[in-house]
């Protein structure tokens, strides 16, 4: 079947797109062997990808490896120069990477085009960054001595990426990477490589040295996965996924006591104290909660809302909740599309069963839509209480369960009893309680009255089990550097 055959109608240019599966960058299946990309909103098969595992790993980290010190020779500003050519070809064909990241995740078209433009806003930043990277001089203990700290890249990168944010995730490993002078090695989701690849048929376009990018596609991320752990070329593992998955990497890694950088799961609060603008709460919960259909690692999971607000909070969203359309990503107005596959309608199933049976309500929605397909109700849930599996687990889809609340104190202890620690929110007026409640939660990253916070200009990442590392910012480049201390003496 010709690669992105049911997706020509909404390219502009399908012949760029449609050499995905025969990349320089990307080696060749030995075993021949092939895996299937399908619509989640349709059930169209996309493509069918050439499915690579441990040899072809081990060819890609050979090449990265033989290209890593001719760019990390390079100056900082060629190395920039050709970030911003990527930058500038994403922002350019940006209409038809988001229309093929619709097509293979099935999240609206106007998210699509916003997690494009987020990624593209990475490659920027980083443009920028590989100009700003410094050592430092010390003042030495003794007169014929000099100390110096220089910073030099760490060397081949392996990357692994998940499935509900395939461009923007991409961005944020490579980019920083290339700027430091690292090449890398990616594999991305099962379900979603074709973004993937339309991102590095650009950076083929943009110029970059043979080498310094390299993609696997596979069906089977656990092979893959072993090689760039066990290979010693590789020094450094960047990885975006379930915490499941990120403690095995970990486990993987230490054998060489390889660098890692983990951005796992979450499970969010969002709280609304009664001093809080409450129509600017039930906003920000709409935001944090059915973003990308509820599946992102930062969704708001549980929702503590105190009792005196409580059921004008709840009245408010369930009718928001209500008017939030269901359907095709690619069908105008739409604001939650499919989940990506019939385990996750299964999770969030279960959820909802635990919570009824343990006195839980279904304020509104509840149930699947249709009987193929894996579209489901938006669905609000209250009585619920701390015994609950939707209390304590990432849902991971269209789901918000309301806790009510009456103590700010024991809802800060809540909201901190979980092995998770990414991103939490608050909604409250009152500036001691804001300070107050912003440096009590264990968490790495706080949303003040609002239901977003996402940026390539901030340090995003978590503590406790969901991550070591940052991503973004210029915090997110030093993940990537080695720090080397030079003394000199006899001066
Ligand atoms: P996942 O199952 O951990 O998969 C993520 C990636 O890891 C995929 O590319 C997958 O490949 C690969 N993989 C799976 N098993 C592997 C193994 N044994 N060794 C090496 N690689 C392996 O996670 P997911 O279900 O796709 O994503 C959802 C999770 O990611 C959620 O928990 C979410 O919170 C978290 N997440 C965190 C962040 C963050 O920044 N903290 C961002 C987004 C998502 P295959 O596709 O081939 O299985």
């Amino acid at each position: 079947m010709p690669l992105f055959q049911p997706l020509v109608r909404h390219l502009k240019s399908p012949e760029l797109f449609g050499t995905i599966d025969r990349l320089p960058c990307l080696g060749t299946s030995v075993s021949q062997r092939t895996f299937e990309v399908f619509n989640p909103s349709t059930g169209e098969l996309l493509a069918e990808l050439p499915d690579m595992g441990i040899e072809e790993t081990r060819a890609a980290v050979d090449t990265a490896f033989c290209a890593q010190p001719k760019w990390a020779v390079l100056t900082a500003r060629e190395r920039s120069d050709m970030l911003w050519r990527w930058h500038q070809l994403i922002v350019d064909h940006a209409d038809d990477l988001a229309a093929i990241l619709t097509a293979e995740m099935g999240k609206p078209l106007a998210e699509a085009k916003s997690e494009v433009s987020h990624a593209a806003a990475y490659l920027q930043w980083y443009a920028e960054e590989a100009n700003r990277i410094y050592g430092e001089t010390i003042s030495a203990p003794s007169t014929d001595r000099r100390l110096l700290v220089i910073k030099q890249p760490i060397g081949v990168v392996g990357t692994i990426t998940p499935w509900n944010f395939p461009a923007s995730m991409v961005a944020r490993k490579i980019s920083p990477a290339l700027a430091a002078g690292c090449t890398i090695v990616l594999k991305p989701a099962e379900q979603t490589p074709l973004v993937a690849g339309a991102m590095f048929a650009l950076a083929h376009l943009a110029g970059f040295p043979e080498g310094v990018v390299n993609l696997i596609y596979a069906s089977e991320g656990d092979a893959v996965g072993r090689e760039l752990c066990a290979n010693s070329k590789v020094r450094k593992i960047s990885f975006t996924g379930s915490t499941e998955v990120g403690r095995l990497l970990m486990r993987q890694c230490s054998d060489q006591i390889k660098k890692v950088s983990l951005e796992l799961g979450g499970n969010a609060p969002f709280i609304a104290f009664d001093d809080a603008d409450v129509d600017a709460a039930v906003d920000g919960a709409i935001q944090a909660k059915f973003r990308n259909a509820g599946q992102t690692c930062v969704s708001a999971n549980r929702l503590y809302v105190q009792s005196n607000v409580h059921d004008e909070f709840v009245d408010k969203f369930v009718e928001k909740v209500r008017h939030l359309s269901v359907g095709d990503g690619f069908d105008p107005g739409v604001a939650i599309g499919p989940l990506i596959d019939r385990q996750a309608l299964a999770k969030i199933e279960s959820h909802i069963a635990n919570a009824v049976a343990k006195g839980g309500t279904v304020q509104c929605g509840g149930n699947r839509i249709g009987k193929e397909g894996t579209f489901f109700q938006p669905t609000v849930l209250t009585k619920i209480s701390r015994g609950m599996t939707v209390a304590q687990e990432e849902t991971f889809g269209p789901l918000a369960p309301i806790i009510r609340f009456e103590d700010a104190d024991q809802v800060v202890h809540d909201a901190n009893n979980t092995i998770y620690g990414l991103a939490a929110y608050f909604y409250a007026s009152n500036l001691k309680r804001v300070w107050r409640v912003a440096e009590a939660l264990e968490y790495g990253m706080v949303g003040i009255n609002t239901g977003r916070m996402s940026s390539e200009a901030a340090p995003f990442g978590g503590v406790k089990q969901s991550g070591i590392g940052r991503e973004g910012s210029r915090h997110g480049i030093e993940d990537y550097l080695e720090m080397k201390y030079l003394c000199m003496g006899g001066i």
